[in-house]
């Protein structure tokens, strides 16, 4: 198995029937980038941005994160890179920010909200993300977005620090997308008003289950509930996708439910557009896809969305797909 996966490397992600993804890889930092090439990525759909900001006593220069974010978009040779702005607060603490101590983290003061707050920060990340723009093909992705608000305001902050380079003499690259994770209910059930405005979705399924569910994704004893599979999530996941599709945009799934041999039918079949996993999952996903055809998948996700459990989906997927 693993030797016939090998010859996928170069290959294109497409169905038995001729309907092509892309299969695109999570990482963390620069390093990762090796890995992901090696399993064949063909870009990166979620370049988590906390590693810059962890394990020290200050915040990161402007200057450290644009050699991370070029090293990056160098490194990928021109394939597309999503990078996802400060994902900080809920679990993830730094010694050197100190935020009062909330009695939700996770329903708190995190990511969008705190970069929302902290202009500093964020701007400074933006200069750098907009400084490395012309080493590739960069995307950006704002995280935890909840209202049209919060874009609409990230996406100012965004266009007026490349208005403040442009007067500086730096360049930056002429188009660069704009995107938000759907990681919060809200969002997913207004997405076709953020279809409208934004260039692509992705959904963060990690979230998005914790937060459908209202199940803490680190609480063992409400692990039952952590349904990806769960017939609600799945109609979530295809509002958003159908949302985005009217609008001519495409979205993503970012979350690790897109690299799951279960869900990869279902999503095939509800029409996402791009499955980004972790590196070594990508070739493993991209064997079966080419064993499946889109339009029967079609067929499957529709018997799923009338499912009343996920028991009921998974037992269907495992019936369709043997
Ligand atoms: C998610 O929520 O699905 C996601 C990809 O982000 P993280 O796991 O970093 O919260
Ligand atoms: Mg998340």
């Amino acid at each position: 198995q693993l030797a016939e996966w090998a010859k996928l490397v170069n290959e294109p992600s497409i169905s038995k029937d001729g309907v092509q993804v892309e299969l695109v890889a999570n990482i963390g930092t620069p390093k990762d980038v090796e890995g992901a090439l090696h399993n064949g990525a063909e870009g990166v759909g979620l370049f988590r941005t906390e590693f810059l900001y962890m394990g020290r006593d200050e915040l990161p220069s402007e200057e450290d994160q644009f050699a991370a974010y070029k090293a990056v978009l160098e490194g990928m040779e021109g394939r597309p890179v999503v990078v996802r702005t400060l994902d900080i607060g809920g679990d993830k603490k730094l010694s050197y920010l100190p935020l009062p101590e909330e009695m939700n983290p996770f329903l708190g003061h995190r990511a969008i909200r705190l970069c929302l707050d902290r202009t500093d920060i964020f701007r400074t990340q933006l200069r750098a993300l907009l400084r490395a723009s012309v080493y590739g093909k960069l995307k950006v992705m704002f995280p935890m977005i909840a209202t049209l608000n919060e874009f609409r305001e990230a996406k100012k902050l965004f266009l007026e620090e490349k208005d403040n380079l442009a007067k500086e003499g730096i360049p930056t690259a002429d188009h660069i997308e704009l995107g938000i994770m759907v990681e919060i209910p809200s969002t997913a059930v207004l997405a076709d008003q953020f279809a409208k405005e934004v260039d692509f979705f992705s959904i963060g399924t990690n979230d998005l289950i914790q937060y459908t569910m209202a199940a803490d994704r680190m609480n063992e004893q409400v692990s039952y509930l952590y349904q990806p599979y769960n017939p609600s999530i799945l109609r979530l996941v295809k509002m958003v996708i159908d949302a985005s599709h009217k609008e001519g945009k495409w979205t993503g799934m970012c979350g690790e439910m897109a690299g799951d041999e279960t869900a990869v039918p279902l999503l095939l079949g509800l029409g996402l557009d791009e499955f980004s996993m972790s590196a070594t999952s990508i070739l493993k996903a991209r064997s079966l896809i080419r064993k499946l055809s889109k339009a029967e998948m079609e067929k499957l996700a529709q018997e799923a969305l009338q499912k009343s459990t996920v028991e009921e989906v998974i037992e269907l997927v495992k019936n369709a797909v043997k």
